[in-house]
């Protein structure tokens, strides 16, 4: 059962990530779809409902990320940790090309992976969101 999330504390995780999916770096505000404060470390793994534990996330990174905290990376077929917002630094980890996110590293490339960020369907959201944005 999830914890329920304060206001404060959802205005506090919004204001934090300048309202973009700490993830896929998806900017929140296009079109109706609502962001989601994500456990960086899940409750199923006790991650606490704490500031340092949450992160803005959209809902196709929120709902393909889970309660999972790792997956095998495809290049050394080995587990990692995913990406944490809070710990790690998203530019050390990951880069964009053009309309693609791509995994500098294990975590970078694990993540990704597991969070479906090059679907087509994202990719065309990243598009939309630069046409938007200018
Ligand atoms: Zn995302």
């Amino acid at each position: 059962m999830s914890e329920a999330i304060s206001s404060d504390l959802n205005r506090l995780v919004r204001r934090r990530a300048r309202r973009r999916c700490e993830y896929c770096q998806l900017p929140e505000g296009l079109g109706f779809i609502t962001f989601h404060v994500d456990h960086c470390i899940s409750q199923k793994h006790d991650g606490p409902t704490v500031a340092e534990n949450l992160a803005l996330a959209c809902p196709a990174c929120n709902a393909h990320k889970g309660s999972d905290i790792a997956g095998l990376d495809p290049e050394e077929d080995r587990p990692v940790a995913l990406f944490n917002p809070r710990t790690q630094v998203w530019s050390e980890h990951f880069r964009q090309d053009d309309f693609l996110i791509v995994g500098l590293t294990a975590t970078g490339r694990v993540t990704a992976r597991l969070l479906r960020m090059n679907d087509a369907d994202r990719i065309l959201d990243r598009f939309d969101a630069n046409r938007w944005n200018g």
